[in-house]
């Protein structure tokens, strides 16, 4: 399958089964905005709740915090937002259509390099067994220039986007003769820089005294609160702060689902800790996140560390980790050395002392931070369309085999973790069958399911990534045991009532996950 077939697969299965629906979708939707359904919702609720007591509960020096979505402006003056968080945009004045500049010039180059590779496949046709890729790229002229012009427009890209230089990077897209893919016309407007923090007016006051920004990342409302948790929470370094909560970026391009939009979530962690110890303790939570997500078992060679070869102003030494998407390997979450830069910055601005006391040492110092900040709503595309697959399942003997959809998902994430069948609906199964319910409702989300034949009822509980499914059936009137069928292996077990609920609380545990983490 196509990886690009499998998100379009992916997204329309989020749909018709209540994960993911677009946003407003009845106003024809809300592009780069979805809402998460009756199945999305809990899914999402366990990615979170695996995230969170990982890292508050597992670590005795880290504590939560929930601040809120607005704060004052003059904070984003001091983390660099209003000055810094730009995308530089072009438009084409005859479609009307805005690009990101960088990206017209990333697509150009992606076609050159698409150039060569129709070259080197030619010539593996012609020449088969004998051919040799190496050689041929480092010796066939259309390669060497292609090549040479797509080093020469990535130098002159880095170079401009460092120094911010528009005039340059306008020109670098006349030079290559970029055409708009909507128009045909090379009729541009100049590169400006767009902001990406959406803006909007507090209360009453209008005009810019009033101006206020939706939140574009969790992390300010950490480091403005560094003492205040510092001082309540008597902590020491090191120790951290943890946040889950949404962002807003005004994305110029947002697509791929759900996995860019303008409004996420983030699950957010500012480590503090003393100066010249922070390299330790980015290679400690580059460990402990790989180990988050390996525990999972979404398959280790699925993720990819990525080292940021441009740092930003602020940082000593960032990563992130790549995910395998079905678009291919994308930022699934960043590990940053962010240095005393947040800190120091919002003591400048505010005037106030933002420092940590030694009592060892009688000294007072800025802390250093290592953030690990991943997206919740990338995090919870990784585990769909991780999990998503068809195949075929053998039929009875005599029958023919059908093909089934199932969501492997691990089940201490899984949304459903049991659903309760009675084989038919008389004999007084489904009385059974609700006594069953009863008993486990208040430990897991469970379903009831009465309708069509067992088989049917199976394939969509498989589609929902149910791990289990308990079958009532006229043995268990006699003695009281019920089947219990694995959406992974389909095999049945006949097992007691009694022993159920300790049975499923041991198969959906989260603390074996965390444990494994
Ligand atoms: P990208 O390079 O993909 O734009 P970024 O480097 O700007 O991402 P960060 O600022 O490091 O992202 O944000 C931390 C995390 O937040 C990312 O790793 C990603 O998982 C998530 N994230 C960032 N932007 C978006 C978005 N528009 N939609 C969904 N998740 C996002």
């Amino acid at each position: 399958m196509q990886q690009e077939d499998k998100l379009k697969l992916v997204i329309s299965h989020a749909k018709e089964y209540g994960f993911v629906f677009p946003s407003s979708e009845i106003y024809d939707g809300l592009s780069a905005a979805y809402d998460y359904g009756q199945l999305g919702v809990e899914l999402k609720n366990n990615i979170k709740n695996y995230w969170w007591t990982a890292m508050t509960r597992m670590h005795q020096n880290i504590v939560g915090l929930d601040s809120s979505i607005f704060m004052h402006p003059t904070t984003w003056k001091a983390s660099g937002h209003v000055d810094a968080f730009n995308d530089p945009l072009i438009d084409n004045k005859d479609s009307k259509k805005r690009y990101r500049a960088d990206v017209l010039l990333e697509d150009y180059m992606a076609k050159s390099e698409a150039k060569i590779q129709k070259e080197i496949d030619k010539a593996k046709n012609k020449f088969g067994e004998a051919f040799n890729e190496e050689q041929f790229r480092a010796t066939n002229p259309n390669v060497l220039r292609s090549q040479a012009k797509i080093d020469d427009v990535q130098a002159k890209m880095k170079a401009a986007l460092e120094s911010s230089d528009l005039i340059a990077l306008k020109n670098l897209i006349d030079e290559c003769e970029i055409a708009c893919p909507e128009s045909g016309s090379r009729n541009w407007t100049e590169v400006r820089q767009f902001n990406l923090m959406f803006k909007t007016e507090l209360g009453a006051v209008s005009g810019d005294a009033g101006i206020i920004y939706l939140r574009p990342e969790t992390a300010q409302g950490i480091f403005v609160n560094f003492l205040n948790v510092q001082k309540t929470g008597r902590m020491k370094l090191p120790f951290g702060i943890a946040q889950i909560g949404k962002a807003f970026r005004n994305e110029i391009i947002a697509r791929q689902f759900i996995f860019r939009m303008r409004e996420f979530e983030q699950m957010e962690m500012q480590f503090f800790c003393k100066p010249g110890t922070e390299m330790e303790w980015y290679n400690y939570w580059k460990n402990a996140r790989i180990a988050w997500h390996n525990a999972l078992g979404m398959g280790e060679e699925n993720y990819k560390f990525h080292d940021h070869l441009k740092l930003a102003h602020y940082a000593n030494a960032a990563c992130d980790i790549e995910f395998n998407f079905p678009m291919g390997f994308k930022e699934l979450e960043g590990i940053h050395s962010r240095t005393d830069f947040d800190l120091s910055k919002h003591e400048e601005f505010s005037g106030k002392k933002l420092r940590y006391f030694d009592p060892e040492t009688n000294e007072s110092f800025v802390p250093y931070v290592v953030e690990t900040s991943i997206g919740l709503d990338r995090m919870f595309l990784a585990v769909l369309s991780n999990a998503y697959r068809t195949e075929m399942v053998p039929g009875k003997e005599g029958e023919e085999g059908a093909e089934r959809t199932v969501l492997s998902i691990h089940p201490a994430l899984a949304p459903v973790k049991v659903a309760i069948l009675p084989l038919v609906k008389k004999d007084g199964l489904p009385e059974k069958a609700k006594e069953i319910v009863d008993l486990l409702k208040y430990d897991f989300n469970l379903q009831y399911d009465d309708k069509d034949a067992v088989g049917r009822r199976y394939r969509r509980q498989d589609a929902i990534g149910t791990p289990y499914c308990i079958t009532v059936d006229n043995e268990t009137l006699e003695d009281n045991t019920v089947t219990i069928r694995d959406r992974d292996t389909m095999l049945q077990e006949r097992v007691a009532i009694d022993a159920l609920h300790g049975m499923i609380a041991q198969k959906v545990s989260l603390s074996r996950l965390l444990n494994q983490g």
